[in-house]
């Protein structure tokens, strides 16, 4: 330690996008921090000003970037390192611990908490209905850190136990292919009318939302931005009345014996 300062780090969710819906909580940390660490779009989500350093990396060097983060905090600085959504939902929180198991004794001395946000299923589930309204699970369709046929096992075993799902990193243009793939699971699984949600943006200005069932779907309606609600076999459309377009989906919370 350098400074009198008492170091310390906080993984913070910024939520999906909209300011409204940081946390006070995670707002306050920001409003405190001297260093924010994070991947390029999410450290340009806040406000420069004086005496704040910002460190915004690339995507795929989440480890360095946790142990830059571990060691500015013992260094006596008060860091935030920021995640969209939830940072412990596919995110830098579990980055932070693997790097701080694997580092100096010292890091885990550290004062460190992790600040909760709205993740993208969650902020996309409200928008539609009440699509997780029952058992659900969340997979990551990337397969940068697992391979494409366990996650092909995963959803088939998903689709046999009957949850709705939610598919973060469906598809980018690395990996134009994974989404088919998956695509072909649920169509060789599930009913042709299994409601699937497409909800891109969620909560910005490019906000885009469709529902779509399963036979309709192609894999260009998701993109990286897009995260894509899987509804289970009793997951329901009630279309909206009073001259207002569109439909909402929920799943009920009971299933009959
Ligand atoms: N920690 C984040 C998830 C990071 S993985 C969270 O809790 O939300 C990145 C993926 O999250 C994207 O590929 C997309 O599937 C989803 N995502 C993040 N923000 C989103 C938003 N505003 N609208 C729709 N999907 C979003």
């Amino acid at each position: 330690m350098t400074g009198d300062e008492q170091g310390s780090l906080k993984i913070v969710g910024l939520g999906p996008g909209n300011a409204h819906l940081i946390t006070p909580e995670a707002q306050a940390a920001v409003d405190q921090a001297t260093d924010i660490v994070g991947y390029i779009p999410y450290v340009k989500r806040i406000e420069p000003r004086p005496n704040l350093r910002l460190h915004a990396s690339d995507n795929r060097v989440e480890l360095e970037r946790a142990q830059a983060a571990l060691e500015m905090a013992a260094d006596g600085k008060k860091v935030v390192v920021v995640s969209s959504g939830d940072p412990g939902v596919f995110a830098m929180a579990a980055a932070v611990f693997e790097a701080m198991e694997t580092g100096p004794e010292q890091w885990r001395a550290l004062d460190i908490e992790v600040c909760p946000g709205i993740t993208a299923m969650l902020a996309a589930a409200a928008r539609i209905g009440a699509p997780l309204g029952h058992d659900f699970c969340a997979i990551n369709l990337s397969d940068n850190l697992k391979p494409m046929e366990l996650i092909e096992k995963r959803v088939r075993l998903a689709v046999e136990g009957d949850f709705a799902m939610a598919f973060y990193n469906p598809r980018s243009k690395f990996r134009p292919e994974g989404f088919s793939r998956i695509l072909n699971v649920l169509k060789t699984t599930c009913t042709p009318d299994r409601v699937l949600m497409f909800a891109k943006s969620v909560s910005t200005l490019d906000e885009d939302i469709r529902v779509v069932p399963l036979s309709d779907c192609r894999p260009e309606m998701a993109d990286m931005r897009t995260i894509v609600i899987v509804g289970s076999s009793t997951t329901r459309i009630v279309p909206k009345t009073g001259g207002q377009n569109g439909v909402f989906v929920y799943t009920p919370r009971s299933v009959e014996a």
